[in-house]
């Protein structure tokens, strides 16, 4: 016979399993959190969405990526071409014309491949743990597949690393600008905190909390694809320079975000009652 306590838990242990997805991915995933040799999961918590839509940044990042996991870039929308939010085309080609970058893809992705490629260069060069990666196949239907961008960010992120997906948002009127939205799903990171100075920020519940902040990941809109900013990553002879000075916005922001993290732990006593913090 269990006692109480136990058979409570016990419950809530089999409501959680029922509520699980009943398909092959979730299965999987299942299996896989019950190997012993799987390493520690962090269990997703994520806030109330308030009730009404937030402005601005409405969120502190306060929590330092575990030690020992590297930082993991994404392209933004590489799993999702060819279908809906396959990300903006870019004023050049949706208004101006122009011929796409690249043929099966949106410009926004071609950019966003290319500038998480410079940023994962230019952080290993400053000595970052620092990787990217890339689906490779560019539609996946079905978003808990285990090779989408978000199934491999959640899983990072559960891990306690940080995950950052790249983004350009769309031209105006359509498009807002520059700014993180946080990962919501295990504690906004200190890392968002500094790309929000350097970027500026949206609110962590922007259009009702989106999947990618919903499951860990950070999303880094660089700019609305127009402009001076479209056109120094269109023309050749300006584009690596365009490429390496947001490459190195975003590691320096990145840095500051790791040294500003670890001053903080310091100066915070296990003992203060804002443990979240101290995490
Ligand atoms: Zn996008």
């Amino acid at each position: 016979m269990l006692n109480p306590m136990r058979r409570i838990a016990w419950l809530l242990g089999g409501l959680s399993l029922l509520a699980l997805p009943v398909s092959a991915a979730g299965l999987m995933e299942l299996l896989d959190s019950m190997k012993p040799a799987a390493p520690e999961r962090l269990q997703r918590q994520l806030p109330a969405v308030p009730l009404s839509p937030g402005r601005g940044k409405n969120w502190v990042g306060v929590r330092m990526p575990k030690e020992g996991t590297s930082i993991l870039v994404l392209a933004g929308h590489a799993d999702s071409q060819r279908m809906y939010g396959s990300g903006t085309p870019g004023w050049a080609v949706d208004v101006g014309g122009a011929a796409p970058m690249q043929s099966g893809m949106t410009d926004e992705l071609y950019w966003n491949l290319r500038t998480a490629r410079a940023v994962v260069a230019e952080g290993k060069k400053q000595g970052l743990d620092i990787s990217f990666y890339d689906p490779g196949v560019r539609t996946i239907r079905n978003v808990q597949d285990p090779r989408t961008n978000w199934s491999v960010g959640q899983k990072h992120a559960a891990q306690g690393g940080y995950v950052v997906e790249i983004h350009y948002d769309a031209y105006s009127p359509h498009g807002i600008g520059a700014g993180v939205i946080p990962a919501v799903a295990f504690g906004f990171s200190v890392l968002d905190e500094a790309l929000a100075k350097e970027f500026g920020a949206y609110p962590y519940d922007y259009r009702g909390m989106l999947g990618a902040p919903r499951r860990g990941v950070s999303m880094l809109e660089i700019g609305m694809l127009e402009g001076s900013l479209e056109q120094g990553l269109r023309d050749p002879r300006r584009r690596k320079a365009t490429l390496d000075t947001i490459a190195k916005r975003v590691v320096s922001a990145l840095r500051e975000g790791l040294e500003q993290g670890t001053s903080l732990k310091a100066i915070c006593p296990p003992t203060t009652g804002i443990a979240a913090y101290c995490r």
